[in-house]
């Protein structure tokens, strides 16, 4: 037919031209898909086509070279841009090529819609004959496998058959929940149980994936934002109900779901309705999907991140991906594929592959996890060489919902026998002062202006102190210990005057020394729920403390609780000493969440070492690295010990001082300017700094460290 319009497509990726091809021909237009340059340039000269489609971002060449190439030759077709890169980009890529002259017939954006193709081929097609009767691109697929069709999946996701299981994934080395991978089940009217590697890849064919993931987010966020009320209220599981409020929820994310920008938009939005921190979501992406298209994956990975997401590079190991990309690409965890973990017991290679993998990951600065352990060793061999988290039967199998909840209350401890056998296992009796607990005790006894705050362990016979301001005993006996009954209820326990309280009048702590008048004493729980001890306040005048003060005191406990349960290896800077980037954000956003809570002014300053890089070169690496520790010193002394201070980047530093300085954040630059003159260095290191005042809709720390950032900027201009 001399008429037919002709439409020739340059895709490197042949599921992507074959499904472009399919929906042409289906509409009476002659496709050809060819999938690199050369043979491309020859069918334009050849076979002169009427459309050609072209997507811009493939990895093995250059789309937008392409282009001006076309424009080069005169090339009267039109262009129809298919990619997966964001709207923004096409719009700038498609005004690009019209400035070369080029005729630019619209944007496809994947995933692609067969109507929309449809209508810019019609646009000048001759032929007529397609209208309303062409096929959906699911139809043409539903060949692709032998019994379930897109209408049974279609089916399936309206009649909510595909639900989901949930597996627990714990921290390695404190034994601690750390979160649960969402994971889709599909139980078929028909077909019984189907399995997830069996429709996963059909949803992906059918183009009914980003329903399919939809649903999932939908369903997980719903069901992680209830958990902690499903659980009985009794005051014994206050402290499980907090802790589910921290826990991150892992989805999985195919590779063709990521281009979906709306999807991501809306899980923003879900996040916000259900009130679920983005943060407590994790994106696992194979490597192969993040790896198929580097460039835009760049672009929207980094989005995703900006909204506060974190991603995880799964079943890491089986795929290619080049180091240059796996370390230019934002994320934040790499999990190990099981086919390794599972084999580690008897398969030396599998170990060596964990290893190497591990290392990797931790040389980037990633969490590293891994799946399919299904053996006690295999986790205690993980332990060893450092991995952070895992995954796996031996740990628990993917449960439903109320599978779940028995399995979260059987971990619940309450009597004082097993209360001790905790306490004891932590490990923390009679050991030294920790700058962790001292910090938070430190400031507890700055917010409420008391001359006492503790945090105190209640052992069998006594009460030791782990940190202690303003009292230099170790221990007391536990008889006359306040802490002993604080830690028989949830509430905080407040005696605004020991002298005329029933139960602490003769008090010996209240008679002689220290001379209790005032106490406040908040539980501090083990993550099995057991109270270990408390943080408390001591004044020697009577005081009131309001329900505002409980929360705040409340809140101060619970930075404990996290300091106890975090993972100080994976959160410290060998090299200072100081709280890494990871230590940081966990510990800035509790910090942020108490001044919001507490009504306090807290200032972040940032600084950045001036031509680090070239000192280095100078001077050389083991100089570069004394004048870090000079620095990470001259903060030290500069702030006080109730502010955090890292080391956020490789020459860049972090602090961020919770209830600032009357003087403001200039006093206190000063002050590090005049420490430094006193302190003579051999090579002195000259930094730049910026700070930024905490405000009241400030939700992260990275909003703070960005204006830091951009103040820093401006001065330096
Ligand atoms: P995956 O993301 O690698 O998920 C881990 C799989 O390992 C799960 O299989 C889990 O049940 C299994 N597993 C966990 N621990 C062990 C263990 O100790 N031993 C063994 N042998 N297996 C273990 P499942 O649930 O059958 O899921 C299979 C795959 O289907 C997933 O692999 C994931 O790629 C995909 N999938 C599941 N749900 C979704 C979803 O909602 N969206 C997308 N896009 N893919 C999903
Ligand atoms: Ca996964
Ligand atoms: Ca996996």
């Amino acid at each position: 037919m001399t008429t037919t319009t002709r439409l020739l497509i340059l895709d490197d990726d042949p599921l992507t031209g074959q499904t472009i091809a399919n929906i042409a021909t289906m509409a009476g237009v002659e496709a050809r898909y060819v999938d690199e340059p050369s043979a491309f340039f020859q069918q334009v000269r050849d076979w002169q086509p009427d459309f050609i489609a072209l997507d811009l971002i493939m990895p093995r060449m250059d789309g937008v070279q392409v282009m001006v190439e076309l424009a080069r030759l005169g090339c009267h077709a039109e262009i129809i841009i298919s990619s997966g890169v964001g709207g923004r980009v096409l719009d700038a890529a498609a005004r690009s090529a019209a400035e070369h002259g080029l005729n630019i017939a619209g944007v496809l954006a994947k995933p692609f819609s067969p109507a929309r193709l449809r209508a810019m081929l019609k646009h000048s097609n001759s032929t007529d004959n397609q209208t309303g009767t062409a096929p959906v691109i699911g139809d043409t697929a539903s060949a692709f496998d032998n019994d379930i069709s897109r209408q049974d999946l279609v089916n399936a996701l309206e009649n909510k058959q595909i639900t989901l299981v949930y597996q627990p994934k714990i921290n390695c080395r404190t034994g601690l929940l750390a979160g649960f991978e969402a994971l889709a089940r599909w139980n078929h009217p028909r077909h019984g149980p189907v399995g997830p590697d069996r429709f996963i890849p059909l949803a992906e064919r059918y183009g009914l994936i980003d329903t399919l993931t939809e649903s999932v987010m939908v369903q997980g966020l719903r069901w992680l934002s209830q958990l902690p009320t499903q659980l009985d209220s009794s005051p014994e599981f206050d402290y499980l109900r907090r802790r589910l409020r921290e826990i991150t929820l892992s989805i999985n994310i195919s590779a063709s779901s990521l281009n979906n920008i709306d999807l991501f938009e809306r899980m923003d939005e879900y996040c916000q309705s259900t009130g679920i921190r983005p943060d407590r979501l994790i994106f696992e992406l194979t490597e192969s999907c993040a790896m198929e298209d580097p460039i835009s994956s760049l672009d929207i990975l980094t989005r995703l991140r900006m909204k506060g997401f974190h991603l995880s590079i799964d079943d890491f190991g089986t795929g290619y991906s080049s180091m240059l990309q796996l370390a230019r690409l934002p994320f934040s965890e790499i999990k190990i594929d099981k086919s390794f973990v599972m084999t580690a017991a008897e398969s030396k290679e599998s170990r060596t592959v964990i290893k190497t993998i591990i290392d990797l990951g931790h040389g980037l600065g990633l969490y590293t996890s891994a799946e399919g352990i299904e053996r006690d060793e295999t986790l205690e061999y993980l332990r060893s060489i450092g991995c952070d988290l895992a995954q796996g039967y031996a740990i628990a199998r993917p449960m439903p919902p109320d599978v779940v909840l028995d399995w979260l209350r059987k971990g619940r401890l309450t009597d004082e026998s097993r209360r001790l056998q905790v306490l004891h296992s932590l490990n923390i009796l009679d050991t030294p002062p920790d700058e962790r607990f001292d910090r938070i005790t430190r400031l507890a006894a700055r917010l409420f202006r008391v001359p006492i705050a503790l945090f105190t362990l209640v052992d069998a016979n006594r009460q030791w102190f782990k940190s202690s301001i303003g009292l230099d005993v170790p221990e007391t006996a536990r008889d006359i210990s306040f802490c002993t009954y604080a830690i028989e209820h949830e509430e905080v326990m407040v005696i605004p005057d020991a002298t005329i309280n029933p139960t602490f009048k003769n008090n010996p702590l209240v008679l002689q020394d220290p001379h209790i008048r005032f106490y406040a004493g908040c539980p501090v729980h083990a993550d099995t729920g057991s109270r270990l001890g408390t943080l408390c306040l001591i004044d020697r005048e009577p005081r009131e403390f309001s329900r505002h003060d409980e929360a705040v005191l409340r809140h101060a406990a619970q930075m404990i609780e996290n300091e106890l349960t975090a993972d100080f290896l994976a959160h410290a800077d060998p090299l200072t000493n100081m709280l890494n980037r990871r230590g940081f954000d966990a510990r800035a956003q509790e910090a942020i969440a108490l001044c919001h809570d507490a009504d306090l002014q807290a200032c972040l300053f940032l600084f950045d070492l001036v031509d680090f890089k070239s000192f280095n070169g100078r001077h050389g690496p083991a100089a570069g690295d004394r004048a870090l520790i000079e620095f990470s010193r001259l903060l030290r002394e500069t702030f006080r010990g109730s502010d955090l201070i890292a080391r956020y980047g490789d020459d860049d530093f972090v602090v961020l001082m919770v209830d600032i300085d009357p003087l403001g954040p200039q006093a206190a630059l000063n002050r590090l300017r005049a420490v430094a003159r006193a302190i003579a260095q051999p090579h002195p290191v000259s930094y730049n700094s910026g700070w930024s005042l905490l405000e009241p809709d400030d939700g992260s720390v990275q909003q703070l460290i960005l204006r830091a950032s951009d103040r820093m900027h401006s001065e330096d201009r």
